[in-house]
């Protein structure tokens, strides 16, 4: 008997189920890929009352989704490329997506410096934010600032003197891109999607009128196979598209992607101990980047360059780490950043459409949907910021093609974990579940940290800290255990990577501490999936092997 979608948990504990269900049902739509595009456009799909599958090859997130800067942010610099509606449409979604996500979606105060024989003047700054916050119809509350030289200064201590002219201060949010993804997710899970990772597809299947009706799977955890059928196929594979594009029989034909490799780099706080995120220009090339505190890192970024390398692993180079820690040292000249300094790092690929004749500077960071005559639609470009409005165009047209007249309902939608009307509310709960946890000894800290994570769901990580009070009387392992339950049954994690990565951001944030962290951390994995031993060196090793690589350029020549 087929097993029942509401008996089936977001869980790799019911991955047989869920295959299952997968290769018995008839979908409407079927997405490929697992990314916030993905994402957003299952959660559309879903909530409109669509029979939603979507599948990604590795873990979700684990492409660009969990590699970005991790603002949703309006693209001030788009505003130079006079991308006025691009910065409409990114700028007014940041408000909403801030409403449906306050937990992993928080205001950020921005500091633009303005230098002597930088590519900005003060009064071209002003009237940018002025019209920055005008598209983005930003709240008074929030509206930019201009201060002077002196003022500017007192904002950020930690920047250059000498030839500092000015300043703008302007609202931007900061986000944990892999977890904004994993409540999107899980929000469309409610809604009664299918999503499986660790999921390839490798191949469609077609009817007589060579339209598209089977996308062939590989099952990456066992190796099986299996196939997937569904009225409407969109491809939302990220820097893949052109690759899954390449498997139908329309092949990579008109538009094309153009890969640009953006990569941060993580030092410790007190390394650059700025006093809010700084977005300033790099006197080489005019270009801008940021500097981000949070928690106990501050990071750095991003470059923009041409990527032809190897898709699926994308890292930072020598040459990369220093064109950073050169225009930090040359905007704050007190940090003297090394590269010993660096502690963790991550380079994503951004999707982009080709252009004839554009540098990846220059490439417009618009989303596009291609169509081919298989019916395969598929979409690429666009930003994190723009999920939400990017699923809404894809939905529009797959709910067009099924006759299906729904309107768009995730506007007002509010994530998983994110019930909270306003952030006083989320103010109120962070304070009741801190009085809580004090009986787990769990510092505030510690909870803030998880509040930010997984927002309302921590009852269930801190429900579950209480149970296991006998089993481990080490407090903060306690929580450990508890979150990692949590990822296990609720988020679909299934390796290593997945919970130290994606759900957890430690080895990016945390790197330094999980050296004594995740021997632990695999052997509680082992004992609650039942790996063999094989399976447990397997886990350890891949997570070795990234542990190592966000820090290899330490160990290159700059090319
Ligand atoms: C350095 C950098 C900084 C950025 N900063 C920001 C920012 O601060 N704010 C912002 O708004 N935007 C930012 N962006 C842009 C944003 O991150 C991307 O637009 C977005 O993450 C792309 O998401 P995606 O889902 O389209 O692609 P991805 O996240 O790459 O997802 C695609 C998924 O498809 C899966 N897949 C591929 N092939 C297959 C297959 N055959 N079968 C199944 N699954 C498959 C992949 O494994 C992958 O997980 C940044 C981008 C970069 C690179």
């Amino acid at each position: 008997m087929q097993p029942k979608l509401s008996s089936i948990k977001f869980s790799v504990e019911d991955r047989k189920s869920q295959i299952e269900l997968l290769s018995n049902t008839e979908f409407d739509l079927l997405v490929i890929g697992g990314g916030i595009t993905g994402a957003g456009i299952a959660l559309d799909a879903a909530q409109r009352g669509l029979k939603v599958a979507l599948l990604e090859k590795k873990d979700y997130a684990w492409g660009t989704s969990s590699r970005s800067t991790k603002l949703i942010h309006g693209g001030l610099r788009y505003l130079k490329q006079m991308e006025f509606k691009l910065v409409q449409e990114v700028g007014t979604e940041r408000a909403i997506v801030h409403r449906n996500a306050r937990h992993i979606v928080v205001p950020e105060k921005m500091l633009l410096p303005i230098t002597e024989g930088g590519s900005l003047s003060k009064n071209m700054s002003a009237w940018a934010l002025w019209v920055y916050d005008w598209l983005a119809a930003v709240d008074k509350s929030e509206s930019k600032k201009m201060l002077n030289a002196a003022d500017t200064a007192m904002a950020e201590p930690l920047l250059r003197k000498e030839g500092l002219k000015a300043g703008g201060l302007y609202f931007e949010y900061r986000t944990d891109d892999a977890r904004l993804t994993a409540e999107i997710l899980k929000t469309a899970v409610e809604f009664g999607a299918i999503c499986l990772n660790y999921a390839e597809i490798n191949g469609f299947e077609y009817d007589s009128g060579n339209l598209i009706k089977k996308a062939k799977v590989i099952d990456n955890l066992q190796g099986s196979a299996f196939s997937v059928n569904a009225k409407i196929f969109v491809n939302a594979a990220g820097p893949w598209v052109d690759n899954l594009r390449a498997f139908d029989t329309d092949g990579v034909k008109g538009k094309r992607l153009h890969l640009s490799k953006g990569v941060h780099l993580v030092i410790p706080f007190e390394k650059l101990a700025l006093k809010q995120s700084v977005y300033f220009d790099v006197k080489a090339d005019k270009r801008m980047i940021f500097a981000i505190p949070r928690d106990s890192i501050t990071y750095l970024g991003t470059t923009d360059t041409n990527f032809s390398g190897d898709i699926e692993n994308p890292e930072a180079s020598a040459q990369d780490a220093a064109y950073i820690i050169a225009a930090v040292n040359e905007m704050f000249p007190s940090a003297d950043l090394k590269v010993e300094d660096v502690i963790s790092s991550w380079a994503g690929l951004r999707p982009l459409i080709h252009q004839d004749g554009k540098s990846v500077s220059e490439l417009s960071r618009k989303d596009e949907i291609f169509l081919s005559k298989s019916g395969l639609i598929s979409i690429a470009g666009g930003k994190l910021t723009g999920y939400r409005k990017m699923a809404e165009k894809v939905v529009n047209l797959v709910s067009k093609k099924l006759g299906r007249n729904v309107a768009c309902g995730t506007k007002n939608l509010k994530l998983s974990g994110a019930d909270f009307e306003t952030n006083e509310a989320l103010d109120r709960f962070f304070n009741l579940r801190c009085g809580q946890a004090k009986q787990i000894s769990a510092s505030h800290r510690e909870i803030k940290s998880l509040l930010n994570r997984y927002g309302a769901n921590i009852d269930l990580i801190i429900a579950n800290a209480f149970e296991l009070y006998q089993q481990e009387p080490d407090p903060s392992k306690r929580l450990l255990l508890a979150e990692l339950n949590y990822c296990i049954e609720y988020e679909q994690v299934a390796s290593l990577c997945d919970f130290l990565i994606r759900r957890s951001g430690r080895l990016y944030f945390n790197r330094p501490e999980l050296e004594n962290q995740y021997h632990f951390i695999a052997e509680a994995m082992a004992k609650k999936l039942n790996w063999t031993s094989t399976e447990t060196a397997e886990n350890m090793l891949e997570f070795e092997t990234e542990y190592n690589r966000v820090l290899a350029f330490k160990n290159s020549e700059i090319a």
